[in-house]
């Protein structure tokens, strides 16, 4: 039997590059061996202060996004047309415990994003729940492996704690529990603020897009903080962001010719800057291109997406069927 893989984005803005090479990197060569489920959350995404006339054109255009970088158009789906996951999800509120969700980073990273805004500070429970939700996300699908970036390994850790204490209290091991596959850039950082990671709640200048034309990307990194003005012998964040960024979009031999440069003490930022610039814009270049191509086929396309999901959904089904006869509670 083939092993699953489950992983998960939110449709807010557009895919960057923490998000492609923190985890949909991952995603698209995992489809070689596992069988994999990837989730355009949009249950999620209504978290935070969103508008609903954009949402589904947000769900829909990261849909084509996902499948312009290579994510099949079979494993993927769209959270609110397989519902048993906020269903699974308020079961396992039940399962979670309130201290251990109250230590969550991104729920206290992501609060503060959502009272800027919002008119009147708002946060709403649904971001601080939202961890529980991703853990039905994960454990709908019994998911061995969950390729994602750094910032979810504690939302993983805490899966496993639900998944434990389900167990337990139906007395059997009926979920496995997941593991997380991190890339080998787990961590991409802001351009403009290398102390904090990548990420489209930040704001413009805190994320490259994937999709971004050539004019955007050179000015981004061309712009990009390089030292923080502390002293240290270590490599600052900025430059290891930058060489990061650089080998994750495949310029190996530049790489390792740039690093040789700074180990000797002679590296020309303007180079690295240079480099890491021309090896995204040829990235983003192919990725625009087979999106245009994509789009041409705009209906076919959203058809397959919805009898994906609904295939999907009836894996999902099974488990909560069988969730709720462990529990006690009723099925038709
Ligand atoms: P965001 O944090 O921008 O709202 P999502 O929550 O939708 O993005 O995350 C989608 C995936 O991208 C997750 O697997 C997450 O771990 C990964 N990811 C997000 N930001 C980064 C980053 N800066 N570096 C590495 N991976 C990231």
């Amino acid at each position: 039997m083939k092993k699953t893989v489950l992983s998960c984005i939110q449709p807010t803005g557009e895919m960057h590059y923490g998000n492609y090479l923190g985890a949909v990197k991952n995603w698209v060569d995992l489809q070689e061996k596992y069988d994999c489920f990837y989730g355009v959350v949009d249950y999620h995404a209504i978290t935070m202060p969103y508008k609903t006339k954009k949402l589904r054109e947000d769900t829909w255009s990261l849909i084509f996004n996902l499948l312009a970088v290579g994510v099949k158009a079979e494993n993927l789906f769209i959270q609110s047309l397989v519902p048993e996951h906020a269903e699974l999800g308020w079961i396992f509120n039940n399962f979670a415990s309130y201290g251990r969700v109250q230590k969550m980073t991104q729920f206290k990273d992501k609060s503060r994003d959502s009272t800027t805004k919002s008119k009147d500070n708002f946060i709403s429970v649904g971001l601080f729940d939202y961890p529980v939700l991703q853990a039905a996300d994960i454990l709908i699908y019994k998911a061995d492996y969950v390729p994602v970036g750094k910032d979810q390994d504690q939302h993983l850790e805490l899966t496993r704690e639900i998944a434990s204490r389900f167990n337990n209290q139906v007395g059997k091991e009926y979920f496995v529990m997941p593991e997380t596959l991190h890339t080998e850039s787990p961590k991409i950082l802001s351009p403009a603020d290398p102390t904090r990671k990548m990420s489209k709640s930040a704001g413009e200048k805190h994320y490259i897009s994937v999709f971004a034309e050539e004019a955007r990307i050179r000015k981004q990194i061309r712009s990009a903080v390089t030292d923080t003005g502390e002293e240290s012998d270590d490599m600052s964040a900025g430059l290891v962001n930058l060489f990061t960024l650089l080998k994750g979009a495949g310029a190996d031999g530049v790489h390792d010719s740039l690093m040789k440069d700074y180990q000797n003490g002679d590296l020309k930022y303007v180079n690295l800057k240079d480099a890491t610039a021309d090896a995204l814009v040829a990235m983003s270049n192919g990725f625009r291109e087979k999106r245009a191509e994509l789009l041409a086929d705009k209906k076919e396309i959203k058809y397959k997406i919805k009898q994906s999901s609904r295939a999907i959904r009836e894996r999902a089904q099974q488990t909560l069927k069988e969730v709720k006869d462990l529990t006690g509670l009723m099925n038709v």
